[in-house]
C-alpha cells in the first residue's frame, strides 16, 4: 500500500466525481456550441455548473469563466489586467506561484507595468502595513495580487482585510485561492475580490479545470482568442465532463468542509507530534498557531546525508511526498517561497500535505519510517 502525503500538489479524483465524469464522457457527448439537442445537453450541464460555482462564491454566473487551469487563468487575469484596465502598477508577494510571479517578471520586463514585491515575514506571512504604506504613496491604477493560502509552507493571508485596504485606496484585489477553495469559505463580496482563480485538481476533482472569476465590475479581453465560447472570453471547445467535474468536486468539498477540516487538522497535529516526540532538531515552516492551512506541514529537517536522501528514501518506502527544493541548473537549492522566509540552506525541508481521504495508520506508519530513516543523525 503506498501512502499519498502530496495533496498540495494534487489530489486523487474523488469518486462521486468520477461517476459524474464518466456520464458525461460517455452520454453527453455534443460539442455545447452545437444547437441541436446533444449540444444542448452538453451547454446545460456547462451552464449548470457555472451557477454551482457561482453560488459557492458568492458571485454571479456571469462573472464565472472556465479555463484549462488556474495556471491560464492566472496568467489572463494579470496581463489582461495591464492591458485592458490601465494597470500601471502591480502590487504582490515573492511566495506566490510561479505562475503568477513569472507573469510579473514578464510584464515588467516588456515595461508594461511597475512591479512592487512586498516584504513577508519569517513565516510567510505579508507585511500588511507595508502595502498600506505602498497604495497611500500613489494612486497610480493598481493590482494587488496576493494569494490565499500558500501552496508550500501553508501560511494563509488575511484576504478579507487586504481586500478591505484595497477597496480603500482604489486598488484591484486578485487573490489566488487554489489552494483554499472548497477547504476555507470564500466570500468575494465580504473579502472584495474582483478576481479569483481555481482548479478542479486540488479539491478532488480532474486536473485540466479550473476557472477565473472576474468581476462584472472590470471587462477584461479574451487571453485566447478564436469560437465564442465562454462568451467571448475563453475561446476552444469546452472540456465539458472537466467542468463537471469540477463543479460537482468543489460541491463535494463545500458541503463537507467542516468535517474534512477537522479530519485534516487531527491528522496534521498528530503527525507533528509524532515527529517532534521521535526526531530531534525538527522545525515547521510557516504559521503554526493561526493562520495556516491544515492540508499542508513544511518540515524542516537538520543538516545530514539523511536528510538529503529523505525524499527519495521516502519515495522507495512507498510514501510520497514534496520537496522543497528545486533543481536549478544542476544545483539544489530551496524553492523561492524557503528562501523568502530565510529557511536555513542546510537544512531539508519536506511538505507533507494531507487530504480527508488520508489515515491516522499513514500518519504513525510515516512517522515510524522517518524515524528509522534519520536515526543515525
Ligand atoms: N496557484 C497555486 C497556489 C498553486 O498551488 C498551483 C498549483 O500548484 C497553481 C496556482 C497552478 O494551478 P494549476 O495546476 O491549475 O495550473
Amino acid at each position: 500500500m503506498r501512502i499519498y502525503f502530496d495533496n498540495a500538489s494534487t489530489t486523487p479524483l474523488h469518486p462521486d466525481v468520477l461517476e459524474t465524469m464518466c456520464s458525461v464522457l460517455a452520454e453527453d457527448y455534443g460539442n455545447p456550441s452545437s444547437i441541436h439537442q446533444h449540444g444542448r445537453k452538453a451547454r446545460s450541464i456547462i451552464e449548470q455548473a457555472r451557477k454551482s460555482v457561482a453560488s459557492i462564491i458568492q458571485a454571479s454566473i456571469s462573472e464565472i469563466f472556465f479555463t484549462s487551469c488556474a495556471t491560464e487563468a492566472n496568467n489572463m487575469i494579470i496581463k489582461n489586467c495591464v492591458q485592458d484596465l490601465g494597470i500601471k502598477r502591480i502590487i504582490s508577494t515573492p511566495t506566490e506561484h510561479h505562475c503568477i510571479l513569472h507573469s510579473l517578471d514578464y510584464l515588467s520586463k516588456k515595461g508594461r507595468c511597475e512591479v512592487i514585491i512586498l516584504d513577508v515575514d519569517a513565516f510567510g506571512l505579508v507585511n500588511i502595513n507595508q502595502l498600506e504604506t505602498v497604495l497611500q504613496a500613489s494612486s497610480v491604477p493598481t493590482l494587488v495580487t496576493i494569494m490565499h493560502g500558500n501552496n508550500e509552507i501553508g501560511t494563509m493571508a488575511p484576504i478579507r482585510i487586504i481586500g478591505g485596504i484595497c477597496r480603500q485606496y482604489g486598488a484591484l484585489f486578485h487573490c489566488d485561492t487554489v489552494q483554499t477553495i472548497g477547504k476555507y469559505p470564500i466570500n468575494v463580496q465580504d473579502d472584495h475580490i474582483d478576481f479569483l482563480s481555481g482548479s478542479a485538481h486540488k479539491f478532488h476533482g480532474p486536473k485540466g479545470a479550473g476557472f477565473a472569476f472576474i468581476s462584472n465590475e472590470h471587462i477584461i479581453s479574451p487571453y485566447i482568442h478564436g469560437g465564442a465560447q465562454e462568451r467571448n472570453m475563453r475561446a476552444g471547445t469546452e472540456n465539458v465532463a472537466g467542468i463537471a467535474g469540477l463543479a460537482k468536486a468543489l460541491e463535494i468539498s463545500t458541503a463537507n468542509m467542516e468535517t474534512n477540516y477537522a479530519k485534516i487538522l487531527a491528522l496534521r497535529n498528530k503527525f507533528k507530534t509524532g515527529l517532534s516526540t521521535t526526531l530531534d532538531d525538527i522545525k515547521y515552516n510557516g504559521n503554526q498557531d493561526d493562520n495556516f492551512m491544515a492540508h499542508v506541514l513544511s518540515v524542516s529537517f537538520p543538516p545530514g546525508p539523511k536528510a538529503e536522501m529523505l525524499v527519495m528514501n521516502l519515495d522507495i518506502a512507498g510514501i510520497s511526498a514534496s520537496s522543497g527544493s528545486a533543481c536549478t541548473s544542476g544545483i539544489e537549492e530551496d524553492s523561492h517561497v524557503l528562501q523568502a522566509i530565510g529557511h536555513r540552506k542546510d537544512r531539508k525541508t519536506i511538505r507533507f500535505s494531507f487530504s480527508a481521504f488520508n489515515t491516522e495508520e499513514e500518519v504513525i506508519m510515516t512517522v515510524e519510517k522517518l524515524k528509522s530513516m534519520t536515526k543515525y543523525h
